[in-house]
Order: structure tokens, then sequence, then C-alpha cells
């Protein structure tokens, strides 16, 4: 679904640390987002320095509930500083609505006023402060326009591996100055934190002191406290291994440029151009694998990833020949009038016109539906969402209908769903080149 808003989503998130050099005051920036406009400062005495702090010594490092790329960022932050991954994940959700929130096309995330990046840390003063416990030692927060001082390197606050790291940062030793066993697994002191990340440490520290009495709980955004524990629990029962949810980080990688899927694990009909989307091609590879496994067949697939000019060519006929003769013309030869009717419709009716198609942003598939029977396309349709891939809604979910043969990637919703002008940014992302 669309989702609504982006920005709707963290209008819980609170902006956060604005941590006050290496070994100096730490400066909590506590702000309320959108709408409630509240900003306090609170100073906090020097975090306290452990000496037993072992990176990796958590209850549980192997927790699986988070999409693949989350988990992975997440688990080696919580690992290096020695927090509960469950813990620093349901932070994250919390600062998202409870969702697994995604970048915009160009990388960056939604802002709430001066949070930033994928745990809307505070850009106070639009600066991080500097952040160098545990393994982080290397990275400072560096000013706009500033370089980092020899020997280190500029955290990118919009990366959720960097992020991932400073917000356990925080937790670890900020909250610490709440006395919080930072690998809890108990209720009081999972809300505990994430009372104090939204709210600041005092929060907690209040709360915990007075025994945790639950007829005066911390206040709190949105009861974030109660749902970090919600979210904890929802992350906690990976400890008991279970496989990793389909999808890939969010990272640059993400949204610049369609890649290869691999074609050893289907049959191409015609000439599609099998790629896409990074995260994308490696679901829809595992999708390939477990539809194989399922049917004792190979996806048998037709569309992938369009160019702009493909697209038109489309648009213009359903005759492959006609096509073809399309392609092979200078692409500002061709106006509109070439392809669209008088209402703006493609002269194909089964086309979408240029600039409106997932598969110019390299986020959706057709198979050859004449290839399959309807078992086979009732295993895909039905495996399909396993690996972030729909069924087309035009298609209502009938093997006869139009669009039955089109499957949409739904691992980047928030990002690219639905309409403009998100499908023209994600079709920039997948035909932007990365270096
Ligand atoms: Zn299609």
């Amino acid at each position: 679904m669309a989702g609504g808003d982006e920005a709707s989503n963290i209008a819980a998130g609170i902006g956060l640390p604005a941590l006050g050099g290496a070994f100096g005051l730490a400066v909590i920036g506590v702000g309320i987002i959108i709408p409630l406009a509240l900003f306090s400062i609170i100073k906090l005495r020097e975090p306290v320095k452990e000496t037993s702090t072992t990176a990796g010594q958590t209850t549980c490092s192997t927790w699986g509930n988070a999409p693949a790329g989350f988990q992975t960022a997440i688990t080696t932050s919580a690992n290096k500083v020695g927090i509960q991954p469950a813990l620093l994940g349901a932070i994250f959700l919390d600062e998202h609505g409870n969702n697994w929130a995604r970048p915009n096309a160009d990388g960056t995330w939604a802002r709430g006023g001066r949070a930033v990046g994928p745990y809307q840390i505070e850009d106070f003063d639009n600066k991080w402060k500097t952040v160098t416990e545990d393994g982080y030692s290397s990275k400072v927060y560096c000013a706009p326009s500033t370089t980092a001082p020899a020997g280190k390197t500029c955290v990118n606050v919009e990366s959720i591996e960097d992020s991932s790291l400073a917000a356990a940062d925080f937790i670890k030793h900020i909250l610490t100055g709440a006395k919080l066993p930072p690998t809890t697994a108990d209720k009081n002191e999972v809300r505990c934190t994430g009372a104090g990340y939204n709210a600041g440490p005092a929060k907690c520290t209040t709360w915990k002191n007075a025994g945790y009495p639950e007829d005066s709980q911390p206040h709190t955004t949105d009861e974030y406290h109660n749902r970090t524990w919600v979210n904890f629990q929802k992350l906690f029962v990976g400890c008991q291994s279970s496989a990793a949810q389909a999808g890939t980080a969010p990272d640059s990688g993400n949204v610049c440029g369609v890649t290869a899927v691999d074609k050893s694990k289907i049959t191409i009909a015609g000439s599609p151009d099998a790629r896409l989307m990074p995260p994308a091609a490696k679901n829809f590879n595992e999708l390939a694998d477990e539809y194989a496994k399922d049917t004792g067949n190979k996806l048998v697939i037709s569309s992938m990833y369009r160019t702009h000019h493909k697209q038109i060519c489309l648009c213009m006929t359903n005759d492959t020949a006609e096509q073809a003769a399309c392609m092979a013309r200078d692409e500002s030869s061709i106006t509109s009038t070439d392809y669209l009717k008088a209402n703006g419709k493609c002269k194909n009716t089964n086309a979408n016109p240029p600039g409106a198609s997932m598969h110019e942003a390299g986020l959706a598939f057709d198979i050859n539906i004449k290839s399959f029977t309807e078992a086979q396309w009732n295993v895909l349709k039905t495996i399909a969402p396993n690996f972030n891939f729909n069924i087309s809604k035009t298609s209502k979910g009938v093997f006869k209908n139009a669009e039955a043969w089109h499957f949409d990637y739904i691992g980047l919703e928030n990002q690219y769903w639905y309409g403009a002008p998100k499908i023209s940014n994600a079709i920039t992302s997948a035909n932007k080149t990365c270096n």
C-alpha cells in the first residue's frame, strides 16, 4: 500500500543524541517532531565508563525478524557495542511508526525537524557530535562542509550501518546513566530504554529509581516506551533462530542501478533485459529457487527491466516486429503521438505509458503465462509475497485476467510503491549509475 506521507511514518520519531565530544558532557537534544514542537535540552553527567564491556556480549545475537539488510546492520552494531540486537531493532521500529521504513530514492531518510537518518538522531545545530566508544573510534560526526581529522572518517548520518552503530552507542553509554543492563530482555528495562531514547535518559532514570511504578509510566510520544516493548518482543523471538525475512539493506546500493538476476535459475522467453533493482534481484533469485523446488520447473520470464525507449516501443504496439523497428529508431525521433492515444493511454492497451511502469524502475517481472498451468501459476502467486513480489492488482488474482503475468516488487514499498512521484523517483534510481 502507498503508506501515505512518509513523513507521517516518523511523526513519533524523536530527535536524539547530540553527544558532546568523545568523553565530554553529553548534551541531549530531545525534540519531539511534528506535530508537537517540543524541544528541550538535558545535560547529563559523563557516561559511566564500563570496564567489563565485551563486544558481542548479548543475550541473543541470532535474532532474525528484521529484513535481511537491517538484520545485518543492527546485529553487527548491537554486538559491537554490546547491547541486545532486538532492542536496537525495536528502537528503529519505534522511530518509524512500527515499520521497517525505507529511505528516499536518493538514499536520504525523511527528516523530522532536526532528526535525521534511520534512527532519527538529532542533527543538532547541523552537526552530530562525536561518538567514539567501542568499535566506533575511527568515525566522527563532521559538521557540514568540514572534513574529518587525520585518521578519521566522517559518519554518514543517512547510512543504516553508521546510524545503527550511533544509536547502539547511545543506548549503551547514555542510557547506562540510568544503569540499565543493556542486554536486557526485561519488560521494564526495555520500556525504560524506549523512554530514554524518546524523551531523554532522565525519563528512564526517574522511573527506574521509583521502582517502575505502573501508574506513573514515563510520558513518551505516542506511548513510545510501550511500543518499544511490543516491538522488542516481536524481534526477540528471532533469538530462536528463525529465518530472516526477505529484504535487503536500504543502503545506497539499493538506489542506483539495476543488476542482473541469476539467469541459470529461469527460462527466458523472448528477449527480456533480465535485470532488476538489487533488492528485487536478490529476492527474485530466491523466488526462482523456491518455485523450482515447489514445482520442479523453472520460471519462464518474458520481461523485467525496461529502458525508457523500450517502454515507448511497447506502449506503441503489441506487434513484436513493429516493436523491433521502434527500438531501431533513435529514441529522440519518436514523439508521444507515435505511441499515445488522444486520451494519454498507450496504443498498446497492455502497456503503461513510459514513466509509469514498474518495469522501468526495475521493480517488476512478467512471466510468459502461456507456459504456466493454472496450478503452477497458483504456486507462484502464493509464494511470491514471501519474496516481496505481488501479483498485479489488475489481475484480481485470476489466472485468465489481464496482467496475471505481471508481478510487482513490494519490498521497497515505502519508497517506491504506487504512483507519482514515487514511481518517477524509482525510475531515476534504476537508471542511475553508481560509482
Ligand atoms: Zn509487466
